[in-house]
Parts: structure tokens; C-alpha cells; sequence
């Protein structure tokens, strides 16, 4: 039998640098990559380049928690499967994947020439995350809970941006999102995150931009 590429990696190896040590956890991280097609049940090892869609798919469909009461209540309305990991990893109490999925979000960004963002929904701690990771990138926030803008606003918004990120499980009425529907609003791109955290919309834009 021949031996593996060098550059293949051991699965159990990069799930545990992604924080899954437990048994439990690891399996949780492999059905995520199973199902996503990276790898099949009892393969070991995965091909380098399959990497970083590896971790987009495991930071799209798992919300790692080092298991903390904060951290737990944090993630109560993630929308995505909480799993428990090392407290490195932890997508509350370490920003470290949410640093991860915004640099992805750049660069797939960078290559489709896109430069104006524009975020309706979310809050203000998330904004200032999103403008501290990503500072290469401009963005506007539209609250949907205060300073309601008006479909002439929305308009101004619209023709300003390169990529409009609909936030929809933050606070965000329809009347605020209607004002952003495709027919009021001919933006570039258009992405709508079903996810809360700055991780998942960080991923959900790269899948737009980079489909696997
Ligand atoms: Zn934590």
C-alpha cells in the first residue's frame, strides 16, 4: 500500500488544533465535515487543500463553547450546534475563530472587488468586532431597533454599497429589512445570515463568494 501524501493531514490532528479534544466533541466536528462531503465515516487522514473549507464548514454548523455559564447562555440562540471544546477555541470567551472567519471574509471579499459593506441588523458590540477585524473593509451599520431609516435612506444605502448583509436573527422588524428587499435594493451582492455571531456571518459571506 502506498503512503499517504505527506501534505495529507490527520483528521484527529486538525480537529483537535480546532479545539475538539473530547471524544464526543470530535465526533460532532467529523459529521460536520462527513456531512459536508470533506471525508467519509472511518478515513483518517484529509488532503491539506481541503483545510480551510474544512474549517468553514465546522464554524458554520458548530458554535464552540469551553462550556462556561456565560459562554452556554451566550450561545442559547446561536442557531448553529453547540459543542464543547478547549477554552481557546471558545467563540465567546476567545475571539480567536471569529478573528479566523473575518480574515476569510476579507480576502474572499478583496477577490470579488468588494469594498462597501453594508450590515442591517445586529448589535453594536458586533459592529465594533466586525470594523476591529476587518479594517481593510468599509462598513455601514443600520440598526433595527433604533434610528429607523426611511426608504429614502435605505435608497442612499443601497447605491453606496458593494455588498449588503442582511443580519435576519438579530432585532431586525421587516419594516426595517423590507426596506432592503431586492426589488427596493439593487446592490452587487446580497447575503443573508441566518446566524448570530460575528463567525457566522463572517463564513456565510465567504460560502457566497466562494460556493463550495
Ligand atoms: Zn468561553
Amino acid at each position: 500500500m502506498a503512503a499517504p501524501p505527506a501534505s495529507d493531514l490527520v483528521i484527529a490532528h486538525l480537529l483537535r488544533d480546532e479545539g475538539f479534544r473530547a471524544p464526543e466533541s470530535q465526533d460532532a466536528a467529523r459529521a460536520v465535515l462527513e456531512a459536508a462531503g470533506l471525508t467519509r465515516p472511518k478515513k483518517q487522514r484529509i488532503a491539506a487543500e481541503k483545510l480551510e473549507r474544512a474549517r468553514d464548514a465546522i464554524g458554520l454548523a458548530i458554535a464552540r463553547s469551553c462550556g462556561s455559564p456565560e459562554c452556554e447562555a451566550a450561545l442559547a440562540d446561536d442557531g448553529r450546534t453547540v459543542v464543547r471544546v478547549e477554552k481557546p477555541a471558545c467563540v465567546v470567551c476567545s475571539g480567536s475563530n471569529n478573528r479566523r472567519g473575518v480574515r476569510r471574509m476579507v480576502q474572499a471579499c478583496r477577490a470579488a472587488g468588494v469594498d462597501r459593506v453594508l450590515v442591517v441588523g445586529g448589535r453594536p458590540p458586533l459592529w465594533a468586532e466586525l470594523e476591529r477585524e476587518a479594517p481593510t473593509l468599509t462598513f455601514r451599520f443600520v440598526d433595527g431597533t433604533s434610528n429607523l431609516p426611511n426608504q429614502n435612506d435605505a435608497f442612499q444605502h443601497c447605491a453606496w454599497a458593494d455588498l449588503l448583509v442582511i443580519w435576519a436573527p438579530s432585532p431586525l422588524p421587516h419594516k426595517v429589512s423590507g426596506l432592503y428587499r431586492p426589488e427596493m435594493c439593487a446592490v452587487a451582492h446580497r447575503v443573508t445570515v441566518h446566524r448570530r455571531g460575528v463567525e457566522a456571518l463572517a463564513l456565510t459571506v465567504v460560502q457566497h463568494f466562494e460556493p463550495s
